[in-house]
């Protein structure tokens, strides 16, 4: 079974996709542990995105797509997939498109987390003590928001038509949410 775990900055996607891999023996794709693993590894595309990353912008779909490509690929993730933080562009929603057809998959259930920007707002500041991103303080958080309204929200109309796209109340406590996916994927 393949998911997508959608929503704003904040809204415990990777929590969830976390909960998820556990209880399905899947896979978490985060498109954002990828990139920030490029930065600690100061590796080429590490150097290139490092600036922005910090500042709160999206890196390229080119970069990203590619990252995403050898993990669809991959015969041990297939039909495994929990996708988080990816994708974020309608460029990104067609190329995931074209990368399962291609290897003869498809999306079983896409989640989208609804939150409201002012619980955004003191989830990211909470994680900052905890996780120390560098991209967590209140300035990023505000522009991370911004881009996630301008160019992802409209990710969602690519999806929201779709039978298998579920709404859930991104507010909620954290094993509330996780109930509420487990009793749709019945698992
Ligand atoms: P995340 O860990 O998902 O919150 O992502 C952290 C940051 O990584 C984002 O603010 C972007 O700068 C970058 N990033 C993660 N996923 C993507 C993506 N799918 N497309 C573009 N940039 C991304």
């Amino acid at each position: 079974m393949n998911i997508i775990i959608f929503g704003p900055p904040g809204a415990g996607k990777g929590t969830q996709a976390r909960n998820l891999e556990k209880k399905l023996n899947n896979f978490q794709v985060s498109t954002g542990d990828m990139l920030r693993d490029e930065i600690k590894k100061d590796t080429n595309i590490g150097k290139k995105i490092i600036n922005y990353m910090n500042e709160g912008k999206f890196v390229d779909d080119e970069i990203v797509n590619k990252l995403i490509k050898n993990v669809v690929f991959d015969p041990q993730k297939k039909n495994k997939l929990i996708f988080d933080g990816y994708p974020r562009t309608i460029e990104q929603a067609k190329n995931l498109d074209v990368l399962l057809t291609g290897s003869n998959q498809k999306i079983d259930f896409i989640f989208f987390l609804n939150v409201k920007k002012d619980t955004i707002i003191k989830r990211i500041e909470k994680r900052k003590m905890l996780e120390k991103r560098s991209d967590d303080d209140l300035d990023t958080i505000l522009k991370r928001y911004d881009t996630y309204m301008e160019t992802t929200s409209p990710v969602l109309d690519y999806y929201s038509t779709k039978s298998n796209f579920k709404e859930i109340d991104g507010g909620l406590e954290i094993a509330e949410i996780t109930s509420k996916i487990s009793d749709i994927l019945k698992v």
